[in-house]
C-alpha cells in the first residue's frame, strides 16, 4: 500500500476536538495528539486510509495537494 500522489493527508483544524481516536489506529504513527488537536507528520502517513472513516467529525482526509501540479505544468 503506497502513498498516493498528488494527495496529502490533511487533519481539519476547526473539526477536530482531540478524541485521540485516529491516534490510536494508525499502524505507522503518523498521527500525535498535542492539546486537543491531531497532528500528522505529514511524509510519514502512507494514505492508508484507516483512520479516516474513525473520525467522528470527518475531520480527516485526503486532498490535493495543490504544489504538485496534475498535468505537471509549472506556473
Ligand atoms: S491514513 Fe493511515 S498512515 Fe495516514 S495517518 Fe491515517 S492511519 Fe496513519
Ligand atoms: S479522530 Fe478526528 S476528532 Fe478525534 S483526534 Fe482524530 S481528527 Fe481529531
Amino acid at each position: 500500500m503506497g502513498r498516493q500522489a498528488g494527495l496529502l493527508f490533511e487533519v481539519d483544524e476547526d473539526r477536530c476536538f482531540g478524541c485521540a481516536a485516529c491516534v490510536a489506529l494508525c499502524p505507522v504513527n503518523a498521527l500525535t495528539l498535542e492539546g486537543l488537536l491531531a497532528i500528522v507528520d505529514e511524509p510519514s502517513c502512507t494514505h492508508c486510509e484507516h483512520c479516516i472513516p474513525a473520525c467522528p467529525v470527518h475531520a480527516l482526509s485526503l486532498v490535493r495537494d495543490e504544489k504538485t501540479p496534475v498535468y505537471g505544468v509549472l506556473a
